[in-house]
């Protein structure tokens, strides 16, 4: 049996992959200290973890949503929360001795903790490896010109942590171990020259056990799903739990389908205020958060954000996406997807996430009448489960650290 520390943060996203993992490491005997921030817990607990809440004060999940309308804030978010956190998890992984460390890609502090201590230790990607991406042109300089003004502090930033921890070990805002474990298959990720034998595929982690009992918290009692009498259709919208914050794609998606011949159900994160959205159609049932994982089994498209997770939930149940990014990550995942036949991409251009009503009609025609974009969800959705998910997550966690052969 191993003591295995898991390094995390505050963010659905990276948080959700990591649930099945960690019960199936636990049903194996092993023992996990979860670190994350005390918003967590009710969602994290469940799993059989030793949840250790952070001690410092890190934003709100609403200061999250507003901050996070910019690549570059992202960056600036994680880097002054790896800062934060940082002197904490040395202290707890000082006392603690685990044998193992795993850190979410973007949370330092497991990282750095790890390395000061020499503790083995694994990187967890809820993402694509953005680095060596043919990020393409436009994208790429629309983020340099967004972090000129940002220089200073990052090089502040950087200055005090190489002074705290040494150049060696302090690194830079995501750094990468000796075995990373991404959440995607290789078919699905897009062709990269940095990816090398370091990087292992287990595809998406997913487990509906480890989800529903938290993402109904917005106090509603009534089910939401397909309607069991008219015989329509279900298309299920989501932006995602962080950048969550546009009324204005609502109204478009209100003014688009209000006549339109299916049921819609529409999660707008537990940051939008649902009163201050107007007039919604008779056709739309709106809720904070929903089941994602349920409804996703009865719907016939899904709308979304591009969000890895909601990318890899909609194939993984074989849904077809119209995908509109609302962030630079988004729009490569969204890219990704029209790559594989099995959805499109609208409000692409910066800024990200602009719809009109006939674009998101249109694209919602699209999914729905040809066939092939089906076709090749479910096509994607099974390269993404032969991938293995939390359980080859588990081998290879057992392998790296000896207790299993490797696969
Ligand atoms: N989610 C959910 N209910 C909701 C909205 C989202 O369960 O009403 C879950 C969804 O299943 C996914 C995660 O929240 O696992 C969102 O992650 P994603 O990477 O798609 O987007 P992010 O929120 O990180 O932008």
């Amino acid at each position: 049996m191993a003591k295995i520390a898991y390094i995390g943060i505050p963010a659905h996203g990276h948080t959700n992959p990591t649930l099945p993992v960690v019960q199936e490491l636990i049903a194996r005997g092993h023992q996990v200290l979860y670190y994350n921030a005390e918003s967590f817990r009710a969602k994290v607990e469940p799993t059989g973890v030793d949840f250790r809440p952070y001690a410092a004060a890190l934003p709100s999940e609403r200061e999250i949503s507003e901050a996070m309308n910019e690549f570059i804030n992202a960056s600036l978010f994680m880097s002054s929360m790896g800062e934060t956190l940082a002197p904490f998890v040395l202290d707890e992984m000082t006392r603690e001795k685990p044998d193992l460390i795993l850190y979410d890609s973007t949370s330092m502090a497991g990282y750095i903790a790890a390395r000061t201590l020499g503790i083995p230790n694994i990187c967890l990607l809820t993402h694509f490896v953005l680095n060596g991406s043919n990020l393409g042109f436009v994208p790429m300089a629309r983020f340099f010109w967004s972090a000129i003004p940002h220089l200073p502090r990052l090089m502040g930033w950087k200055r005090r942590m190489k002074a705290r921890y040494g150049a060696e070990i302090a690194g830079g805002i995501t750094e990468y171990a000796d075995l990373n474990i991404v959440f995607t298959s290789q078919a699905f990720h897009p062709k990269n020259t940095f990816i090398d034998d370091r990087f292992h595929f287990v595809g998406p982690s997913i487990n509906p056990a480890t989800r529903n009992s938290t993402e109904l918290s917005d106090g509603r009692e009534d089910s939401v799903g397909r309607p069991t009498q008219s015989g329509e259709g279900l298309i299920y919208i989501s932006l995602g739990t962080i950048n969550h914050l546009d009324n204005a794609f609502y109204h478009a998606a209100f003014e688009a389908f209000r006549d339109y011949p299916a049921q819609f159900v529409l999660s707008v994160g537990k940051n939008t205020d649902i009163a201050q959205l107007g007039d919604i159609p008779a056709n739309f049932t709106v809720r904070s958060t929903v089941p994602q994982l349920e409804i996703l089994q009865q719907a016939d498209a899904f709308i979304t954000h591009g969000g890895m997770n909601s990318v890899h939930e909609g194939f993984y149940y074989g849904v077809p996406l119209v995908v509109v990014p609302h962030q630079f990550e988004q729009l490569l995942n969204g890219k990704r997807v029209v790559e594989t036949g099995a959805g499109v991409l609208i409000g692409d251009k910066a800024p990200y996430g602009r719809v009109t009503p006939d674009e998101l009609r249109s694209a919602l025609d699209s999914v729905l009448t040809d066939a092939k974009y089906r076709e090749n969800a479910v096509r994607i959705g099974e390269t993404l489960k032969a991938a293995g998910g939390y359980s080859r997550a588990a081998d290879e966690i057992e392998a790296f650290i000896g207790i299993r052969e490797p696969a």
